[in-house]
């Protein structure tokens, strides 16, 4: 038995025990490890992270990708960045709405690996014909897209360091929301926890709301991270804290292939409730405004606890 020791920061963390790593692979970004963990099922980690697990995950899968897609008025080309796993991606095309929706993920060994080894959480949607698969960084990918190119793009990013770090500026938002077709366009990412790193997250907000003009939080407790997590979803027009559950019940009905599991209409009320605590982390003294020429997070640590 060996226990995964998750650092939310550098004062506290959470574990749980995995039976055994079934695979390892060191690809030329990350190391990729499939473990069998008693608490969640199958794991997938990135260089010791957890990234994706089976128990729960649809509690951050449909927390991010549910609200941008019943918002927006007509979600039929969306950009998901990341997300190798598939699990945004098995998200997006439940929506009978959408006719396109590109992927592009800078690892194609965590594509391959996910496929192989955790097929559950992408649930054939990378074999769906609606499904375009890129391989390359995110942010080169955005930056060569015509303007006006996607309805909704959804950021499925590791934290904020080493390859994702510069998909989390503003310069990167404001290349996003160019790409974005109209005001009522929607950008989603998660926020981080506003708990266990209210810095990282005050960075995420002021940098989303200096290029949107709308930006909205989501909060719910995601067991694989061990923590309450966010999800932003940023827009010119389009609120996505503005549904009723009536609006959410029937616009599942008209557009969804298939109900959610844990993002039904009441759910998702509760989770655009306000959150006191994100409240408060807005004011930590370390939030600001993220930059290319400063990425690193003020309250960046190594989560191997070097
Ligand atoms: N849900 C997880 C989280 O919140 O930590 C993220 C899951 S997903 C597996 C993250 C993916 O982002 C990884 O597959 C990683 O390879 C990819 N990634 C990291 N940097 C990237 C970049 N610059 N461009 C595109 N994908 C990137």
């Amino acid at each position: 038995m060996k226990k995964i020791i998750e650092r939310l920061n550098p004062h506290c963390g959470f574990y749980y025990d995995i039976t055994k790593v079934l695979v390892r692979v060191r690809s030329a970004w990350q190391t990729i490890e499939l473990a069998e963990s008693l608490e969640f099922g199958k794991v997938l980690l990135l260089d010791g992270i957890t990234q994706v697990a089976l128990k729960g995950e649809e509690r951050y899968h449909e927390s991010l990708v549910i609200p941008a897609m019943l918002s927006h008025p007509d979600p039929q080309r969306v950009l998901v960045i990341g997300g190798g796993d598939g699990g945004v991606l098995r998200e997006v095309l439940t929506f009978g709405t959408v006719r396109n929706a590109v992927m592009v993920e800078l690892d194609e060994t965590v594509i391959s690996f996910s496929k192989q080894y955790m097929p559950e959480i992408s649930a054939g949607a990378f074999d769906d014909p609606r499904a375009e698969i890129v391989v390359g960084d995110g942010r080169a990918y955005v930056e060569q897209c015509p303007d006006t190119s996607f309805d909704v793009v959804i950021m499925d990013m590791t934290d904020p360091f080493g390859p994702s770090e510069k998909l989390y500026t503003r310069e990167f938002f404001a290349q996003v929301k160019r790409i974005l077709r109209g005001a009522e366009g929607v950008f989603a990412m998660h926020g981080e926890s506003p708990i266990a790193r209210p810095a990282a997250y005050a960075c995420i907000e002021k940098t989303l709301r200096k290029v949107f003009s709308c930006v909205k939080s989501a909060f719910t407790y995601v067991p694989m991270y061990g923590t309450l997590w966010s999800f932003k979803f940023a827009s010119g027009t389009t609120d996505c804290a503005s549904l009723s559950a009536k609006d959410v019940g029937s616009l599942l009905n008209a557009r969804c292939e298939r109900m959610p599991k844990y993002c039904m209409p009441q759910t998702y009320k509760a989770i655009f409730a306000p959150e006191p605590a994100a409240i408060e982390a807005l004011f930590h003294p370390k939030g600001r405004v993220i930059e290319d020429r400063r990425t690193r997070f003020p309250d960046a640590f190594d989560p191997q606890g070097a």
